[in-house]
């Protein structure tokens, strides 16, 4: 039996993978951009590998260069002096950098509470370092007299009641991937306490921290008071500069947290890709002086709203994102014929994985079954929903939604 059960025997990004897909197919399914990532950003690159010491082993920890260019980038929302020594951790993505840490802090049966749906990564980083994930549901507002939803909403007396003497720690995604949620500082306040009063260790994957829509305020957890000791951040070079593809990312924390996952990067990667560590370096180092962050947000905002608008064009309800660049469309209402030819990894799964399938061989936008972000007991929730990526430039969105006028 694989250890990591469903979710190693078929991840869903392999499913729905572009080279699975007809090529016409336009990809609004795994989250990646169909654009580059800035040009001075990518010309520090070039430069990187032309020269000598960025072409070999970085020191395990990050570059200096780019661990000097995120302490002087996020002090300040940090609201604190970071040591590049201790409290700054260069990885191999986000991804490596929150397996590391529960490589570096579980033992056989410690518990990880997921708010659900998760990002599906988390639970086999969870259970392949021993863990046992618990579920604690967002509960999406539905509101039979507006068509959008953005209110996921957590019951505290559920989340109290989902810690045990065993839980060692919690996971918080804001925004929040699959549903764009991006928690209020009262939510956050509110699992501070909970935090303190049971000791838990605080995961706060905050990857799309630079995509909170509508003047909404992005609250690092890591700021609450007296949480800082007990939260590492987890954060992402691949949504910030367009370039998911490069596998740098960084975790920022106290010596405590930062310390033990040192020793785990070290041991699984050793260290992250050089050379564009200084291209990371040279985003951060240049992105305020550039106006950068606030640009790409209006782009993305624009992008948002050309997806939004062709879903209310066809009169299909959606999770309304105020952050991140994913929308939920409720497809619960698509029909499709039953013994359309469904591959084998699409066969035996929920009707979201069928649905999803029939809309991208058929209408020709691809999507991400919302099952997926559930555990097996409650995947029939998931099952109503796709998941669109709305980081593509405005004339693929705007053909995707005409496209996706077929679903009327
Ligand atoms: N974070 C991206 C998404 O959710 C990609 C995930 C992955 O490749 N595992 O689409």
């Amino acid at each position: 039996r694989l250890r990591g059960g469903r979710a190693l025997a078929q991840d869903v990004w392999s499913i729905y993978n572009v080279a699975n897909l007809p090529a016409d197919c336009i990809n609004l399914g795994q989250g990646y951009m169909n654009f580059s990532p800035p040009k001075w950003v990518t010309d520090a690159a070039d430069e990187a590998l032309r020269s000598l010491l960025p072409n070999h082993y970085s020191h395990p920890k990050g570059r200096i260069r780019l661990r000097n260019a995120i302490k002087n980038f996020y002090e300040k929302s940090f609201n604190r002096n970071l040591d590049v020594e201790n409290e700054i951790l260069v990885t191999s993505g986000a991804n490596q950098g929150q397996y590391s840490v529960f490589t570096a802090f579980l033992e056989q049966g410690d518990e990880v509470i997921l708010f659900e749906p998760f990002f599906d990564q988390y639970l086999p980083s969870v259970t392949f370092n021993g863990g046992t994930p618990v579920y604690v549901p967002l509960h999406p507002q539905t509101d039979a007299v507006t068509p959008n939803n953005s209110n996921w909403k957590i019951d505290f007396d559920e989340l109290r009641r989902a810690i045990t003497p065993k839980t060692k720690m919690i996971i918080i995604n804001t925004p929040h991937n699959p549903v764009g949620k991006v928690f209020t500082r009262e939510e956050l306040e509110k699992i501070a306490v909970l935090a303190e009063e049971f000791n838990l260790l605080v995961m706060a994957d905050e990857v799309y921290d630079c995509l909170v829509f509508d003047g909404k305020e992005h609250v690092r957890f890591a700021t609450l008071p007296g949480m800082w000791d007990r939260t590492v951040t987890v954060l992402s070079a691949g949504k910030a500069f367009a370039a998911t593809g490069w596998r740098v990312g960084w975790l920022i924390g106290p010596p405590s947290i930062i310390c033990p996952t040192l020793a785990a990067c070290t041991r699984i990667v050793f260290c992250s890709n050089s050379p564009l560590q200084e291209a990371a370096a040279a985003g951060l180092e240049q992105a305020a002086e550039r106006g950068f962050f606030e640009n790409q947000l209006k782009e993305y905002q624009e992008r948002r709203n050309i997806l939004l608008s062709a879903f209310d064009r066809l009169g299909m309800k959606y999770s309304h994102p105020e952050g991140s660049y994913f929308v939920l469309l409720d497809i619960s209402r698509v029909n499709f014929p039953e013994d359309y030819p469904f591959p084998e990894s699409v066969q035996g799964r929920g009707r979201d994985f069928k649905a999803c399938w029939f809309i991208a061989l058929e209408i020709g936008v691809s999507s991400i079954p919302v099952s997926e972000f559930y555990c097996e007991e409650h995947c029939t929730i998931g099952e109503n929903f796709a998941r669109f990526a709305f980081c593509k430039d405005e004339e693929t969105l705007r053909k995707a939604g005409e496209r996706l006028q077929g679903l009327a």
